[in-house]
């Protein structure tokens, strides 16, 4: 069966000023080495459109407007120190929404075992109320709420292996005992939530915090005693992947010393549990990732385990 990429150009109008990190350049670069011929057999499709009533599954009512009213002005407008809100920011946010429930919807359909979105901006900052850390709405939050409209869907299961907590992710599931998620991050560092005592209402949230100068060894480790059991334990019938890729040594906003062909052995353990508990199904969605060359390489590590998988 086959792995779906899914992207939109629209996403791209969603522009920071320069020298911001979350650059236009980071899809480019994926695509560009998305289309080499080494994945002519990744079945590419463009993003749908994610609508306001998925961004209030989770997110509050004023939290919308807010968003709203910001992208009706020519000018951008600062959501918080880095997080930046233009004419075309709503549309790009609700096909990073629309992407993941695109994806699921393909997995559950039987029409691909997984799949990678690729859009702009991210979303495991954005909190119930608050836009933060790049991030507008909590795609991944969002897609793992819309999962469980399916029937066949009774629990999903998030890894997010960005370097970054996913603040804005354990905010929205929280309460949603139906929802496990997972958050490992260099700590400290931005934006300081996620330590192992923040475990959610049922106990669906683990939280693992990584020392600064963790490797990509030590992490498959931390993967085997801690992350992985807790996944099987939980058994879910879908897997979401937060999938940020600064991490990677390299990196210009953090200090773990991953490597580009870690992310190969992080996705092919990920694979391997999605065929063990849930027929394969896994949706992995871009979170970060700054130093483009690493961004790419890492990528293309990423999805090559994903179409073997
Ligand atoms: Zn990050």
């Amino acid at each position: 069966m086959k792995t779906v990429f899914i992207s939109n150009p629209e996403c791209n109008k969603h522009i920071n000023p320069i020298g911001h990190p979350e650059q236009v350049l980071r899809l480019k670069t994926i695509i560009s080495t998305l289309n080499s011929d080494s994945f002519s057999n990744l079945h590419k499709k463009k993003a749908e459109i994610g609508s306001f009533q998925d961004v209030l599954s989770l997110h509050s009512k004023d939290h919308l407007d807010l968003i709203i009213e910001k992208s009706t002005h020519l000018e951008q407008s600062n959501l918080d120190a880095d997080t930046i809100v233009n004419r075309d920011s709503l549309p790009a946010a609700l096909y990073g929404i629309g992407s993941v429930k695109q994806a699921i919807d393909l997995v559950m359909g039987g029409e691909a075992k997984n799949a990678f979105c690729a859009t702009r901006p991210p979303g495991h900052h954005a909190e119930r109320n608050k836009a933060m850390g790049f991030c507008i709405f909590g795609n991944v939050a969002i897609g793992a709420k819309y999962a469980l409209s399916h029937k066949s869907i009774s629990k999903v299961a998030i890894l997010d292996f960005d370097v970054h907590h996913g603040n804005g992710t354990q905010n929205l599931i929280w309460n949603e005992k139906n929802i496990l998620f997972i958050s490992s991050h260099q700590m400290p560092l931005f934006p300081g939530s996620g330590y192992s005592d923040e475990t959610g209402a049922f106990n669906n949230i683990l939280n693992v915090p990584l020392r600064s100068g963790t490797d990509g060894s030590h992490y498959l480790k931390v993967m085997d005693e801690t992350i992985l059991p807790k996944i099987e334990n939980f058994s879910p019938d879908i897997i979401l992947l937060s999938a940020g890729f600064d991490a990677h040594k390299n990196d210009p906003l953090a200090n773990l010393n991953w490597l580009s062909e870690d992310y190969y052995k992080i996705t092919q353990k990920m694979c391997f549990v999605a065929e063990k508990l849930c027929k394969k199904r896994m949706v992995s969605s871009l979170e970060g990732g700054y130093n483009l060359s690493a961004l790419g390489e890492s990528v293309a590590f990423h999805v090559k385990a994903l179409m073997e998988g």
